[in-house]
């Protein structure tokens, strides 16, 4: 955990639990059932009082943040007073946002300059719930993005790409454009190779290179139906040039790092680059030399 905060840096978020009501396949961050709420809190708080007030994005993660319960809103609260003019970015699984008083004490705080990032791994429950570890979640996640939604908070559809969902993912997209068209963004996201993907390797881990035709589809359609669409973590040479214009520096500063062949690459400059927390890469990478 961070001791301070800074503001040249991506990454600035406020670790709040690493207890999770979910078990996800791939989690990067395997949860903990000791309950670590008060150790965190303080210092918490302490990070917020001592960030610079310029600072761009603050992060609110864990774990599961909505956890904390009332300490949720309270630290929400306590960020909004101390630094009026920054953009938070909350990550939650969004199940705890079906009780719609819970989200209703959100909506009170009111959405200006709060995103929520919620992942959504299928466009089916069985699927879904397998991913999410935790039966139920499917559904308590869509009810969470509607009770969101009528509070109107800008949401990012999280989609975490593996080799149990990569197939729908045109499927997926077209879920989404159906059902889900208030999101403000949609990031498909890359695994990271660290934590139960190391463990559940052979269930969800696959060569980005691999889902190259789903990925594409997916989207292009989203980007055609006017949805706003990002590909996060994964470089340019694993991915096909149609879907370059879409493919973000979504990296951590703090956890990137590229090979040395990548100085050869006329796109490093526009690359995420690699997870420098990855034991296992994808086996393409290779430096891009002409367009
Ligand atoms: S070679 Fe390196 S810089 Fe170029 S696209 Fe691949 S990972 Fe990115």
């Amino acid at each position: 955990m961070r001791d301070s905060f800074d503001i040249h840096s991506n990454d600035n978020a406020l670790f709040t639990t690493a207890m999770c009501s979910n078990r996800c396949l791939m989690c990067c961050q395997p949860p903990s059932e000791k309950n670590d709420i008060d150790a965190l809190w303080g210092k918490n708080l302490k990070l917020v009082d001592t960030a610079p007030k310029e600072l761009p994005s603050i992060g609110i993660t864990g774990g599961e943040p909505t956890l904390l319960g009332k300490r949720f809103f309270e630290l929400i609260r306590h960020i909004r007073s101390t630094l009026p003019d920054t953009e938070i970015h909350i990550l939650s699984n969004g199940r705890a946002f079906a009780d719609k008083e819970f989200t209703r004490q959100l909506g009170e705080i009111g959405p200006e300059k709060i995103l929520l990032g919620i992942p959504l791994h299928s466009d089916n429950q069985v699927d879904h719930d397998l991913i999410a570890g935790a039966r139920g979640a499917y559904t308590e996640t869509l009810i969470g993005l509607y009770n969101l939604a009528r509070w109107s908070f800008d949401i990012e559809l999280r989609v975490v790409l593996t080799k149990l969902n990569y197939q729908r993912l045109p499927k997926i997209a077209h879920f989404i454009y159906r059902n889900l068209p208030f999101v403000r963004y949609i990031s498909l996201m890359g695994l990271e190779y660290i934590g139960y993907t190391i463990k559940n390797a052979n269930r969800v881990w696959i060569d980005p290179v691999e889902m190259a035709t789903p990925l594409c589809t997916a989207t292009l359609f989203l980007d055609a139906v006017g949805l706003n669409v990002s590909i996060f973590n994964l470089s340019h040479c694993v991915l096909p040039k149609k879907v370059w214009p879409f493919a973000k520096k979504s990296i951590s500063d703090w956890k990137s790092r590229f090979e040395p062949f990548c100085e050869q690459c006329i796109l490093k400059e526009d690359c995420c680059g690699l997870f420098a927390t990855s034991r296992r890469n994808s086996a393409y990478l290779k430096p891009i030399k002409i367009l």
